[in-house]
């Protein structure tokens, strides 16, 4: 039987909870944001996308006592050596603004003819603040940076990212268009396929 019946989504960011609340939705699992606990937003201090969702997980349990599941999530543009990759938040300063950030990338890339790029999610799913065995899942997003933002959707630095495939911008899109192509839905995907395998679809969905 599934240990999961609520989980706790360790997150301040408004748009990333809907995000997820909306992918989540089929579990049955009652899904809870960080914020209903009054939890503190935890340090990020590490290089790694994996250290940090680990470290954010950790916490919203340690405070809660609830299972957890954060989520790291950056945009590594390819000519910039990967950054702002882990610091994609704070791109532009502590004050983690998107407008500040998106200037500041725009600006890095004047004059840059490679705007290759992707977004990358780590997701950590713990079930106690001491849970030896996370579940961990990654998914990437390829795409372009472009200099003219396009759309009112999304967040951060989606109305600069284009999927060049699909020619939209993740700010063009709907929730569900971008769940099916976005970094956070793909990892969310193979974060479901570990949980029933630990758990059971039935459990999981039952639960
Ligand atoms: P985090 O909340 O510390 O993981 O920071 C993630 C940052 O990466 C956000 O503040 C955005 O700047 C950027 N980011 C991550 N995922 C997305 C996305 O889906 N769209 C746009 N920006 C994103």
């Amino acid at each position: 039987m599934t240990p999961i019946s609520k989980l706790v989504i360790a997150t301040g960011n408004a748009k990333k909870l809907k995000e997820f609340e909306r992918l989540l939705a089929p579990l049955g699992i009652e899904v809870i944001p960080q914020s209903a606990f009054n939890v503190p937003e935890a340090p990020e201090p590490h290089c790694t996308f994996l250290e940090n969702a680990l470290a954010k997980a950790r916490n919203a349990a340690r405070h809660t006592g609830l299972p957890s599941l954060a989520d790291d999530s950056g945009i590594c543009v390819h000519a910039l050596g990967g950054n702002p990759g882990v610091n994609s938040a704070y791109y532009a300063g502590q004050h983690k603004s998107d407008a500040d950030n998106n200037a500041k990338l725009i600006s890095d890339l004047q004059g840059v003819s490679d705007r290759s790029a992707h977004y990358t999610a780590v997701l950590a799913l713990v079930l106690n603040e001491i849970d030896p065995e996370p579940i961990i899942a990654e998914g990437r997003w390829y795409g372009e940076v472009i200099d003219v933002p396009r759309g009112n959707g999304g967040f951060g630095y989606d109305p600069y990212f284009l999927d060049v495939e699909l020619g939209m911008t993740g700010a063009e899109m709907l929730l569900d268009q971008k769940g099916a192509r976005s970094h956070r839905g793909k990892a969310l995907a193979k974060l479901l396929v570990e949980m029933q395998q630990r758990y059971g679809v039935d459990d999981a969905s039952s639960s």
